[in-house]
């Protein structure tokens, strides 16, 4: 029988790493400054994390560059960086409460999602980089005889990578595996509100063989240490998954700078399209419920939208109620709970901004809508129905448990709603009709259309945004695209 693991008493004896890691060791912050680091279950300090600024990127980007230049890594034969990689792995896996722990405490979500998703998936994503690089071949182009044309990849050089706070160690992942498995530095930014497992897997990647200055992290404000990497004149890639607001923000920085290649994972506001003739009504809804108020709709592509033909809308809207009532919600390292804490009291306050956006503007609050009583961040799960495309509800990233169920005649009329928005991220549609399938998953501006599901995947299958939802994609072989320089070595032959 499996060990019943007692999360609390765990909690008490975890020691909490706050400092950044930079060539290899953990050090403070250059100028001694820390900011607390809260469980926003508890509203208590879980530690003291080191805000890096612009001098402690200096000494970052510094580390970086001098060991991608010595070649200790980028040169490294890829089959030898396979092995560190599949190690550091196996050392993330060997440790996998230890962090599933700190993602909980630090950003409120369920244990039980952090042990089985979380981290799983992230020891997965870097070991498919680890797989997959000593099986990547470069090509020749088919000139005339006379010549050879040589087309590689080479690795960037140093990358930086700013990640956000729903799935700190996921989104980080997916940047570390195919950075580091093609031969370049990089350091590392998490949010301010999820340093935790970024902090903690820089001493396993050392653990693991990765030399020192291969791989940095330097905690701090999105404005300090986010900023000063995307200005930074050293840095030649920003990887950045989070708002649409600060991807733009990259861009600028990067014009500000030098040029820098920019990888953008933003915001979105997934449509959720449900037709009368889905193969499963209750098993559409019962998905619709999930993609919602799973990680407390703190997801890039929650089926935020619910739109729903006309003749089946008030059944779907029934069972997602019904399935959004029976969540347990609650402390997050009770492994029962399903629905944890918001990340913190500023996003709270946020979505609660927006459930009172949703009544003043005349759409019907049929579920939740309040905050739950206890000493943290946690809400309700919530559902809007009579809600219309124009509405800010339907149109702004809420990044919470709010849904907003929008009503359409037919399939182009759940379309046109659908593609109106900002965003596009990702979009489903449900239906037993394979020409409707196929019309709306071509029809739909989205980086995915699931079909008769949500939000599945595979770190085989490429994921990413059309429009303000950004452009580069993470997962899958693509991911490596943003981070190699293609160059041709063209071969004079002697006739
Ligand atoms: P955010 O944009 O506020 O922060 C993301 C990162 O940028 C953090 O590390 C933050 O410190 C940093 N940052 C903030 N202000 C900055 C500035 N002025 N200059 C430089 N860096 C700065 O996003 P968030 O609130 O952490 O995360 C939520 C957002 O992330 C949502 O919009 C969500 O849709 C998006 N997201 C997208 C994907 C995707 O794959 N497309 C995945 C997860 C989350």
């Amino acid at each position: 029988m499996s060990e019943v693991i007692d999360w609390h008493a765990r909690a008490k004896g975890l020691s909490i790493e706050g400092r950044a890691f930079i060539g290899g060791r953990y050090l403070p912050a250059l100028s001694g400054a820390t900011f607390d680091c809260l469980n926003p279950a508890t509203g208590r300090s879980l530690g003291a994390i080191a805000a890096c600024e612009q001098a402690d990127v200096d000494v970052a980007v510094a580390r970086a560059r001098a060991t991608f230049e010595a070649g200790h890594w980028s040169r490294m034969a890829p089959r030898e960086r396979k092995k560190r990689l599949l190690a550091f792995g196996d050392l993330m896996e060997r440790h996998i409460e230890e962090l599933a722990l700190l993602e909980t405490l630090d950003m409120g979500k369920p244990i039980r999602d952090s042990l089985a998703v979380d981290l799983p998936l992230s020891i997965q994503c870097i070991r498919w980089y680890a797989e997959a690089i000593d099986k990547v071949y470069d090509e020749i182009a088919p000139t005339a005889a006379s010549a050879i044309s040589l087309i590689r990849r080479e690795p960037l050089g140093v990358v930086a990578a700013v990640v956000p706070w729903n799935f700190p160690l996921l989104m980080a992942a997916w940047k570390l595996g195919p950075i580091l498995a093609a031969g370049n530095s990089v350091v590392l930014k998490p949010a301010e509100q999820s340093s935790l497992t970024a902090i903690r897997i820089a001493a396993l990647s050392a653990e693991a063989g990765i030399p020192d200055g291969v791989f940095n992290v330097v905690p701090g404000l999105g404005e300090a240490a986010g900023r000063a990497l995307g200005l930074h004149m050293d840095v030649d890639a920003v990887a950045f998954t989070g708002s649409t607001e600060v991807g733009k923000l990259f861009l600028q920085y990067s014009g500000q700078s030098n040029m820098k290649r920019v990888g953008l994972e933003c915001g979105g506001k997934t449509p959720n399209i449900i037709l009368a003739d889905a193969p499963d009504l209750d098993a559409a809804a019962t998905a619709a419920a999930w993609g919602i108020y799973y990680n407390q709709g703190e997801v890039c592509n929650a089926g935020s939208r619910m739109i729903v033909e006309a003749s089946v809308k008030d059944q779907v809207v029934e069972k997602v109620m019904a399935v959004g009532k029976a969540m347990k919600q609650g402390d997050p390292l009770d492994p029962a709970t399903e629905l944890g804490a918001m990340v913190d009291a500023t996003q709270t306050e946020r979505v609660m901004r927006y459930i009172e956006q949703g009544q003043t503007e005349g759409a019907t609050l049929r579920l939740g809508g309040k905050r739950v009583q206890s000493e943290g961040c946690f809400i309700e799960p919530t559902l809007f129905d009579d809600v219309t495309s124009r509405m800010i509800i339907a149109q702004e990233e809420i990044f919470g448990p709010v849904l907003a169920t929008i009503t359409a005649k037919d399939l182009d009329e759940a379309i046109r709603i659908g593609n109106d928005t900002k965003y596009g991220l990702a979009a489903a549609v449900w239906t037993r009709d394979i020409n409707k399938a196929f019309k709306a998953s071509s029809a739909l501006r989205a980086g995915v259309v699931w079909v008769n599901c949500f939000d599945h995947g595979d770190i085989s299958s490429p994921f990413g945004g059309f429009k303000q939802s950004g452009f580069g994609r993470d997962k899958s072989l693509h991911a490596l695209e943003k981070y190699t320089e293609l160059k041709a070595t063209w071969i004079n032959l002697a006739s």
